[in-house]
């Protein structure tokens, strides 16, 4: 089996007397399509911030494509995609100059940014939109741009956080169909975070998140047969209202 591009163990973090992540360890590989699905308040957001770098967990331990997180973090972020659940492109340059400004960051040279920019944009079917501002991009598009810049510097960890919100059901369906596709060229692991359910029953893999910790990791068809329940919506209303009971 290759090498786990994201190895976590025992990962903990608190907001003061909050605990958000309570001992959270899992194991990504590339070709991996994997959706981290939890109600909110249930630390998803947490983990992401955690497996991006934003935060450092007070306990455990995080690798990413070997690199430990705590002392050789460039080498490990160098790895990392991301597509935040905030916009962040800047509204009024050009799709072209958002993603020469990620390049440009990632110490890309100018030819090499350009023939990935131009594939990216070809294969997102964006190439006419190139030299729009992105004000001009409807949303699904713009997250399109988003994506493809994630992936500019090659990455082998693809992290999508609640990336369809705000999204209309057309634009949300073609932007999990582009992201499944890149898992499947084997090359990149991805994170699919959300709070709906329809957007995970494709995954490889499914990882349930319950207060802070991992109530279950496995494929979604599984997770329906261990509720007992006849959908996998009803079998996560049903892990919600345990989360509530508690
Ligand atoms: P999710 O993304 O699944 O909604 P979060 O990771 O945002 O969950 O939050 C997990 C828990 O931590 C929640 O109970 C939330 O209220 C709490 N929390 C998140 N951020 C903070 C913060 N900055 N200060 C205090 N508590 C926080």
């Amino acid at each position: 089996m290759a090498d786990p591009v994201v190895l976590a163990s025992g990962l903990h973090k608190r907001y003061g007397a909050k605990l958000a992540l309570n001992g959270v360890s899992l194991c990504l590989y590339p070709g991996q399509f994997v959706a981290l699905l939890g109600p909110n308040g249930a630390g998803k957001s947490t983990l992401v911030q955690v497996l991006s770098g934003l935060f450092v967990a007070e306990r455990g331990e995080l690798s990413l494509l070997g690199f430990d997180m705590r002392t050789q973090a460039a080498q490990a972020l160098r790895g990392l995609g991301v597509v935040f659940q905030q916009a962040s492109l800047d509204l009024d340059l050009s799709v072209q100059a958002n993603l020469l400004f990620h390049t440009d960051l990632h110490g890309l040279p100018r030819t090499l940014a350009r023939a990935r920019i131009q594939a990216g944009l070809l294969q997102h079917g964006l190439q006419a939109q190139a030299a729009l501002p992105v004000r001009a991009l409807s949303g699904g598009n713009r997250r399109k741009v988003e994506l493809i810049r994630a992936m500019l510097h090659r990455p082998r960890f693809l992290l999508m956080d609640e990336a369809t919100v705000g999204l209309d059901p057309a634009s949300r369906h073609d932007l999990m169909r582009s992201v499944e596709a890149l898992a499947r060229t084997g090359e990149v692991a991805v994170l699919w975070a959300t709070h709906l359910v329809d957007e995970v029953a494709h995954a490889d893999r499914l990882l349930v998140l319950h207060q802070g910790a991992l109530a279950f990791d496995g494929v979604p068809a599984d997770f329906v047969a261990q509720s007992g329940q006849a959908t996998l919506e009803q079998a996560f209303l049903q892990q919600c209202q345990g989360a509530t009971a508690i």
